[in-house]
C-alpha cells in the first residue's frame, strides 16, 4: 500500500538524524555498556559506595561557582539555555561532581559523618567530536566525601584498579601529583606568572587571556606548540610546605603496599580548578590521544565554594566510552546475553497455548522468543527454523498442532551436531525448563 500517491501533494519528510557528537548504543553495542555497568555496581558494593542520582539538568551558576570561570568547560563547552517559561539559567551537566555536592548540601548528608557516593550518566561538553571525545559523553564516577586523609585518597585508587582488573584492562598506567593548598598554589602562582611574562612568543592566545585569571590552565593546554615552555614552568611539587607532602607520601606508601605502580607527572594540574593536594590520571597508549580514561583527585575546598560547612572529599569519574574502546581494543570477551529458545509455530491458531506456555518459561528464567507473523503469515517450518538459527537461540521449542493435542511441546538442540529432539509436557514446564538454559 502507498500513502503518498502524489508526490507533489505529499512532501516526503525529512530524514532526521542525531545531534552532531551524539550516539546512539543500539542493541548491537548495550551488551557491552550492561556488562560494565553491572561490574561497576556490584564492585562498587564491595567498596561500600553508594548509588546516587542527581538531575541532568542543574542551575548554571552550581557549575560556574564549582568547576570555575576560567576553565575549557566553563568557558566554551557548556550547554546553557533560558528556561523560556521563567527565564532561569539552566546547563546540562558537563561533569558530575559539582551535582553530587550540591546534593549532597541540599540533603544535609553529612550531619552524620564522611559519605561515600558514586554516579553514572550521560554527560554534555561542546567539543570537537572525534574518537574518545563526544558531546554527549557517559561519566561514571566515585567520591568520598567528608574525608580528609590520604587513606581515601588511596581507597579511590584501588577501586578503579580492582574495576580495570574485573574489566580485564591492562596497558594502563597512573600519573599522580600533588596541587597543595592555596597558600602553596599562590606563591608558586607568582613563580609562574613571571616565567610566563618571558615566554609571550610561544604563548597563544587562550594563554595569554588565562596567565594572569588563571596561570595554572595554562599549564593544562593542549597545544603542541607550547609543550616544551610548559615543561620548563616552575613546578607546583617544589613549592609545597610539610603537610602537603607528607599527605602526597601518605598516598604513595599505600600504593606501594598495594603493589600500584605509580609516577608522579608534575604537570598534571587537571582541567577544573576544584583540586587540591592529590590529583591523578589512569592513561592509556592505545586511544590516541584522548588517552585518559578514568581522572580525579581531592578537592577539599569544593563544598564550601558551592555554599556547604566546609568539608574534604576526594572522587574520580571515567569516561565510559574510552573504558569500553580499551576494552575492545585488548579484544577482552565480554559475554553476550544468548538466547536459550525460540518457540516454532506452525499455525497461529495455537498462539494463545504457546503465550501461555512461554510465560511459564520466562517465569522460570528462561530467555525466549517467539516466532512472529511476517506478511505473508507465520511462513513455512524452513524459513522458521532459519530464524532460530539465525536469533542465536540454543533450542528451538516446536508448538506443532500433533504434539499440543497430546498436551506437549517439541524441543530440539540448535547447537549439538544431532540435534537432540525429545517431546516435554505442556503441564510440568518447571520440571524441564533448566534444560534449556545455559550454565552460566
Ligand atoms: P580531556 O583532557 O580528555 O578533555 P577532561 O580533563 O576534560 O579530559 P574530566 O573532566 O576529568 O576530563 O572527565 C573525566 C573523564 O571523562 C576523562 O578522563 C575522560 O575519560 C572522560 N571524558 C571527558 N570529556 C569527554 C568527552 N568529551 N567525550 C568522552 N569522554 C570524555
Ligand atoms: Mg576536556
Amino acid at each position: 500500500m502507498r500513502l503518498n500517491h502524489n508526490e507533489n501533494q505529499v512532501a516526503k519528510p525529512e530524514k532526521l538524524c542525531a545531534v552532531k557528537g551524539m550516539n546512539d548504543i543500539l542493541p548491537a553495542e548495550s551488551a557491552r555498556w550492561e556488562w560494565l555497568e553491572a561490574q561497576v555496581r556490584d564492585l562498587m558494593a564491595r567498596f561500600a559506595y553508594r548509588n546516587v542520582r542527581t538531575p541532568i539538568v542543574e542551575h548554571t551558576q552550581l557549575f560556574v561557582r564549582g568547576i570555575g570561570e576560567v576553565t575549557d568547560i566553563v568557558e566554551k563547552e557548556m550547554y546553557s539555555f533560558e528556561d523560556k517559561l521563567n527565564g532561569e539559567q539552566l546547563t546540562l551537566r558537563p561533569e558530575g561532581t559539582a551535582s553530587l555536592v550540591r546534593a549532597t548540601i541540599e540533603h544535609n548528608l553529612l550531619y552524620d559523618g564522611g559519605k561515600r557516593m558514586w554516579y553514572m550518566g550521560p554527560m554534555f561538553r561542546h567539543e570537537r567530536p572525534q574518537r574518545g571525545r563526544y558531546r554527549q559523553f557517559h561519566q561514571i564516577g566515585a567520591e568520598a566525601l567528608g574525608f580528609a586523609g590520604p587513606d581515601v585518597d588511596a581507597e579511590l585508587i584501588l577501586l578503579a584498579v580492582a574495576l580495570w582488573k574485573r574489566l580485564g584492562l591492562t596497558q594502563w598506567r597512573l600519573e599522580i601529583n600533588s596541587l597543595g593548598q592555596p597558600e602553596e598554589r599562590q606563591a608558586h602562582r607568582t613563580a609562574l606568572i613571571a616565567y610566563l611574562e618571558q615566554h609571550l612568543d610561544v604563548m597563544d592566545e587562550e594563554a595569554r587571556r588565562r596567565m594572569y585569571s588563571n596561570p595554572l590552565r595554562v599549564l593544562d593546554t593542549k597545544n603542541p606548540a607550547m609543550q616544551a615552555m610548559v615543561n620548563g614552568a616552575p613546578r607546583l611539587l617544589d613549592f609545597l610546605g610539610e603537610a602537603s607532602l607528607a599527605h602526597f607520601d601518605g598516598l604513595k606508601k599505600i600504593l606501594d603496599a598495594n603493589g600500584v605502580p605509580w609516577s608522579v607527572n608534575p604537570r598534571l594540574v587537571r582541567g577544573l580548578d576544584y583540586y587540591n593536594l592529590t590529583v591523578f590520571e589512569f592513561v592509556t597508549d592505545l586511544l590516541g590521544s584522548q588517552g585518559t580514561i578514568c581522572a580525579g583527585g581531592r578537592y577539599d575546598y569544593l563544598i564550601e565554594q558551592v555554599g556547604g560547612k566546609s568539608a574534604p572529599a576526594v572522587g574520580w569519574a571515567l569516561g565510559a566510552e574510552r573504558v569500553l574502546e580499551l576494552i575492545k581494543e585488548l579484544g577482552t570477551d565480554i559475554p553476550e546475553p544468548a538466547l536459550d529458545a525460540y518457540a516454532i509455530v506452525p499455525d497461529a491458531a495455537a498462539m494463545p497455548q504457546v503465550l501461555a506456555t512461554l510465560t511459564q518459561l520466562r517465569e522460570a528464567g528462561v530467555r525466549v522468543q517467539m516466532h512472529t507473523a511476517g506478511s505473508e503469515g507465520m511462513g513455512s517450518m524452513k524459513s522458521q527454523f532459519k530464524k532460530a538459527d539465525a536469533s542465536g537461540a540454543r533450542h528451538a521449542l516446536i508448538f506443532g498442532a500433533d504434539e499440543l493435542q497430546q498436551g506437549m511441546v517439541t524441543v530440539k538442540s540448535l547447537r549439538d551436531g544431532e540435534g537432540l529432539q525429545q517431546q516435554q509436557a505442556l503441564a510440568q514446564v518447571a520440571q524441564w525448563a533448566p534444560n534449556l538454559q545455559s550454565a552460566s
